[in-house]
């Protein structure tokens, strides 16, 4: 141990003369820089400014200002808990005629790993709003809370001063290119924490909107999407769901005859937008985007409502693109910006898929963001390059048994008799001498007790019950095809949608920066490790006045001073 000492003291101060910091503790990482974190009673001194500065400190203290990041990718797979990901690994390998556990993800062949803890200010177990608001914001916020610091959910005037900067309008202040991709709805809540400000996720059109909260000022969430051009020029490619937010109830939808737009206020956003966009290509299908890729900005709505399950994309009468294409196009585009680019993408129905309980269409989601992440890793260099992935919150999916090597991840287990056995390989028992599979849900639609849509036994997708009657014991599954799509795995607790878990989530990364991505940290760290590695966005801030002596972005800042002056180019 001793005669190495001298080589690491050496070595520790050439790179302090290099970064030219403060002395950071012995033991702190290469490249770390040191920020004073107030000491706080919890929850009660949990203020919008302690959590930007804690997170701040987070990110600096395992050298993510040592970033040089051009550009930034965030995939946010949603709901995707590490089980989720285990199975879905293990899901892709068999689909490949492998025994599927030695498969890895596209992202888990990254390089840096770290934990997320993700609860919400009011919230053990978090929602997508809150989750979503503390990784664009730096700003951990209530459930529900949409690009706003905590307060009273559904309460406008409250919410008023509580507006957070997203780093999707920091870059667009900046002069870099922004882009969203979702396959829910463009409003939903994780989308709509890139670029929205209110107090509850749910005020996606005006017709969601309480008069009440109208009048104090509240704009639907739809609309926001226009308005965030305030701070440039406004994302530069949306593309995802939700046409119905968009159009009015006298606007008859291009793909579905029967069905028409959601808006009663009279504005047709996507009018506006081409308005404001006139070489711009409005698009709700894969050929159309594919012919609009040379675009100057790309609006894509592909569906009425969140866009399909990858698993039912086939189905689509028009043509849907799929995650991975989606990916394609909007970095083909974005990356045309010599200034630069960061772009949000979302593989949002995994989460849907789980709270349906059907494990099929939330593995074959979350393949399908994995085919996306390996398509934004081909098209980008990790010199200049950031690529964060992970998810918002975790779910209720279990992974139990002892399956043997290759056994089908949907199917039944087999086993040689559990962790002590020796005996040969058949299908494992439980107490009463039933088969189980190898996933199963702690709660959620696929109880197996009669329901009022279906009798007594295993369920079938799509299962959307309103009452349930008391399960007397387990089904036997034994004549059961569990493999099969649309097969519910079984809930041991009734509930209309399985919950959401409380548990850490992975962040998986690559590129400049990434090396700070380490450890277990507080889910808003994940901003700061964006603005820290990103030279561009931390100058901006840095511009601002929000920084402190050493360049970290510590103080929370005012959104209003990132807005377009009068007289700005555009
Ligand atoms: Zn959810």
């Amino acid at each position: 141990m001793s005669r190495f000492t001298p080589l690491v003291a050496a070595v520790t101060t050439l790179l302090l003369g290099a970064c030219a910091s403060t002395a950071p503790s012995s033991s702190a990482a290469v490249g770390a820089v040191q920020v004073d974190v107030p000491a706080i009673a919890h929850p009660a001194g949990e203020t919008p400014q302690w959590w930007y500065r804690s997170g701040a400190a987070r990110a600096a203290s395992t050298g993510a200002m040592d970033g040089k990041a051009k550009n930034v990718i965030l995939f946010l797979g949603d709901g995707m808990s590490l089980t989720t990901v285990a199975a879905a690994r293990i899901f892709e390998g068999q689909r490949n005629g492998r025994p599927g556990e030695e498969n890895l993800l596209s992202w888990e062949q990254f390089p840096a790993t770290a934990f997320s803890k993700t609860y919400n200010t009011d919230s053990q177990t978090p929602d997508s709003a809150g989750t979503m608001t503390a990784i664009t914001t730096g700003v951990k916020t209530h459930m529900g809370a949409i690009g706003v610091s905590a307060g009273t959910r559904n309460d406008c005037a409250d919410s008023l001063n509580k507006g957070l900067l997203t780093w999707l309008q920091l870059a667009d202040s900046a002069g870099m290119a922004t882009g969203v991709v979702s396959t829910a709805r463009l409003t939903h809540a994780t989308p709509a924490a890139t670029y929205a400000h209110s107090p509850e996720r749910n005020w996606e059109n005006d017709t969601d909107v309480p008069e009440e909260a109208k009048a104090a000022g509240c704009r639907d969430i739809a609309q926001q999407l226009l308005s965030t051009s305030r701070f440039g020029r406004g994302p530069l490619v949306a593309l995802g769901g939700g046409r119905g937010e968009f159009t009015t109830v006298e606007e008859r939808d291009p793909e579905y005859d029967d069905k028409v737009g959601q808006r009663l206020d009279g504005r047709s956003l996507v009018t506006e937008w081409q308005q404001a966009h006139p070489q711009g290509a409005y698009v709700w299908n894969a050929k159309q985007l594919q012919a609009a890729s040379k675009a100057p900005a790309i609006l894509g709505l592909f569906e009425p409502d969140h866009m399909r399950y990858e698993a039912e994309r086939k189905d689509d009468p028009a043509g849907e693109p799929s995650l991975a294409e989606l990916t394609q196009a909007a970095i083909a585009n974005l990356s045309r910006h010599q200034e630069g680019y960061v772009l949000m993408v979302e593989g949002a129905r995994i989460d849907h898929a789980n709270h349906s309980g059907n494990a099929y269409r939330a593995l074959t989601d979350t393949v399908a963001m994995s085919d996306a992440v390996r398509a934004a890793v081909e098209a980008t260099s990790d010199q200049d390059t950031l690529i964060i992935v992970t998810a918002d919150h975790s779910h209720t999916l279990n992974f139990v048994g002892y399956p043997a090597r290759g056994n089908p991840i949907l199917g039944k287990v087999k086993d040689k008799g559990g962790e002590d056995g020796a005996g040969k390989l058949d299908l494992a028992r439980d107490g009463l001498g039933l088969p189980y599979t190898t996933l199963t849900y702690a709660n959620g639609p696929g109880y197996t007790g009669a329901t009022n849509q279906q009798p007594v036994g295993p369920k079938q997708y799509p299962h959307n019950p309103s009452s349930f009657d008391p399960s007397t014991g387990r089904p036997d599954l034994t004549a059961v095809d569990t493999e099969h799509p649309d097969y519910m795995q079984e809930a041991l607790v009734p509930a209309k949608s399985e919950s959401h878990g409380g548990e850490d989530v992975g962040i998986w990364a690559r590129g400049p920066g990434s090396k700070a991505v380490r450890g277990t940290m507080e889910q808003n760290a994940i901003y700061h490790m964006i603005v820290q590695a990103t030279p561009r966005l931390r100058q901006r801030l840095c511009d601002a006045g929000t920084c402190d002596a050493k360049g970290v972005p510590v103080e929370l800042p005012k959104p209003t001073a990132f807005e377009r002056q009068a007289g700005d180019s555009k």
